[in-house]
């Protein structure tokens, strides 16, 4: 696999990023997936708006200008012939002289590492058709959850207890509401209605989640942003995520308890295919 770091395409055995680098020791970086359908990027400029977003919040400066960063999307989607899969994008502080708490100056360079994952199937995913199983845990983050930082420890440690109950997923919860899952922000259908969580520092604020909601909208489909408790998701006629790397992904189970039917329900079904469609057909 050809990757790109720092400016420079290599395969990848002969990348490398120093020990001192503040991503490594302290997760000082932010990062992006963006997913590649028909060898082309779905919604890169709401990920690179995003990573600029968080770079400003962290005080991290952008090394790469956003066209030549879609630049670089390109040649590795070229280079290792990505059809259907993700790229992965990862900006740190960069390597400091030694490790210190303290930010290093302003003239140390940031460290930009990108690579590909190639999912062959990413669209046609077995799990979007039979729904996943997923279990509440208690949102154990910090309080900047809108800012896309590497510091993934806790949905990590959530990933791991939501396999250990059987499940695929977990979603957290706060004060008695659901943030969102471990990867993915998260949604209820009651009575027609498409209920997720608004958007605050609680929560990252979805791409997907975002062209979901105006394809929503656009085919006067009703929504809601509000919070909402498990109790409520377990006696909705639906429930589903969306994540730039599953697109609109179908929860059948919450904590045990079927959800509807128990089986993807049409809302879900129907946006899939709808965000699927009119990505594609802007991809670039
Ligand atoms: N919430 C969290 C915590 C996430 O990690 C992600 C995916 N990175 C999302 C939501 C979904 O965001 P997006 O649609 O931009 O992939």
């Amino acid at each position: 696999r050809t990757v790109y770091v720092n400016g420079k395409y290599l395969p990848e055995n002969e990348a490398t990023v120093s020990i001192f680098d503040r991503g490594f020791l302290f997760a000082d970086g932010v990062y992006e997936v963006t997913s590649v359908l028909d060898g082309k990027l779905i919604d890169f400029d709401g990920h690179a708006r995003r990573l600029a977003r968080s770079l400003g919040e962290l005080g991290m400066r952008n090394p790469i200008a956003t066209e030549d960063l879609l630049e670089v999307h390109r040649e590795l989607v070229r280079a290792n012939g990505i059809v259907e899969g993700l790229i992965y994008l990862q900006i740190t502080r960069g390597a400091a002289a030694d490790r210190d708490f303290a930010y290093p100056s302003e003239d140390t360079p940031p460290t930009i590492v990108l690579f590909t994952q190639n999912k062959p199937g990413l669209a046609d995913s077995p799990m979007a058709k039979t729904g996943i199983k997923v279990i509440s845990i208690e949102d154990q983050r910090w309080a900047r959850r809108d800012i896309k930082t590497v510091q993934l420890l806790y949905p990590s440690m959530g990933k791991m207890m939501a396999k250990a109950a059987g499940c695929d997923d977990a979603w957290m919860v706060e004060d008695g509401a659901v943030t969102e899952g471990t990867s993915n922000n998260a949604y209820i259908v009651k009575g027609g209605k498409i209920i997720t969580r608004h958007l605050s520092n609680d929560i990252l604020h979805g791409i997907t989640r975002a062209a979901v909601l105006r394809f929503a909208r656009e085919a006067q489909m009703e929504v809601e942003e509000r919070a909402f408790t498990v109790a409520e998701a377990q006696d909705a006629d639906e429930a589903f995520f969306t994540s730039a790397s599953a697109f609109v992904m179908p929860v059948v189970e919450l904590d045990g308890a079927a959800i509807g039917t128990g089986a993807p329900g049409p809302v879900a079904t129907r946006l899939r295919e709808i965000y699927l469609d009119e990505s594609r057909k802007v991809a670039i």
